[in-house]
């Protein structure tokens, strides 16, 4: 998700201030849902954490980087998607190869990629995600035949797909994104191109929220659909996020739920993303293993290195 300057009071609802902890140190979390943009992307880093109110602690491009590592190591995360402008993305793929996978991310921002050199990274391992998909910041639904080739493409090479389902920032189309449409982010318009591609290996990023009804029929009905639980699990008030937790796991959705922070230039987003999931008192110490971990390791297709 792509904040810009209204982010205060996401939802016209303060947020509290939660305090970071590392619980889970020893264990190894994936993170669905990271972005490595260049800290002017977001309007420099005085950009308040809509949160916290603080500005993020990254001056530079240089710094957001090594900041975000750091917190991955902190919070034992062994694997991140990130996305951001491809050039950020190559960059720090160079500087932590083994735990990042490089996602492509389309917006109004940044130009669609070539589909051709897409294919020669995919291939050659750079990249590995084709996502975060805003096809909703752009006025589009997904089913728009602009994405017909980069989701043919992700089937044929069995490329992970991660779309923005959901919501923005309050304003979103009255700033950024003047195309933007709430209607666009429902998980349901995901329905056709499943069914064009049947073979896609797609989770919807924001899990959804607040979707419930449609997140839990498009989920329950293809079973290769995964979703992540990124930016809800730290922005929205706690009891919301919970309560849209609680519902997904009675619907039988756990196996299928994936940890995400969406950090985007404010370092400390992951530490509150995991606090946002270690605090649900209704998850069994399993479930919350699956979430941070289990779930991702079998979307992925990775080996359980149980690093
Ligand atoms: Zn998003």
């Amino acid at each position: 998700m792509k904040l810009q300057l209204i982010i205060f009071g996401f939802m016209g609802i303060p947020c509290l201030i939660f305090a970071q902890t590392a619980t889970n140190k020893n264990l190894p979390i994936i993170d669905m849902h990271m972005h490595s943009y260049p800290v002017e992307y977001m309007g420099g880093s005085n950009i308040p954490n809509p949160v916290t109110g603080r500005p993020s602690r990254a001056a530079s491009d240089e710094e957001l980087m090594l900041a975000t590592l750091s917190e991955m190591r902190r919070y034992n995360i062994v694997k991140a998607v990130i996305s951001g402008p491809l050039d950020v993305v190559y960059r720090w793929k160079s500087e932590e190869p083994k735990s990042l996978i490089g996602g492509v991310y389309f917006d109004e921002a940044t130009s669609f990629p070539d589909v051709e050199q897409l294919r020669r990274q995919f291939m050659s391992g750079r990249l590995g995600v084709l996502g975060e998909l805003v096809a909703q910041h752009v006025g589009l639904p997904l089913t728009d035949s602009l994405f017909v080739p980069y989701l043919a493409l992700a089937e044929e090479l069995d490329i992970p797909v991660g779309v923005h389902t959901g919501v923005g920032p309050a304003g979103t189309p009255y700033t950024c994104c003047p195309k933007f449409r709430v209607s666009y982010g429902n998980p349901i318009l995901l329905e056709e191109v499943l069914i064009r591609h049947p073979k896609l290996r797609l989770y919807m990023m924001h899990g959804g929220w607040p979707y419930l009804e449609e997140t839990k029929a498009i989920m329950s009905v293809y079973p290769q659909v995964y979703a992540d639980l990124a930016t809800i699990n730290w922005i929205i008030p706690r009891e919301e996020f919970h309560e849209y937790l609680r519902d997904l796991i009675r619907a039988g959705l756990g196996k299928r739920l994936m940890f995400g922070s969406d950090q985007m230039v404010w370092p400390e987003a992951i530490g509150m993303a995991i606090e946002g999931i270690e605090s649900a008192t209704f998850l069994s110490k399993e479930a919350k293993r699956d979430i941070f971990y289990n779930n991702a390791v079998r979307f992925l297709r990775l080996k359980d290195t149980g690093e």
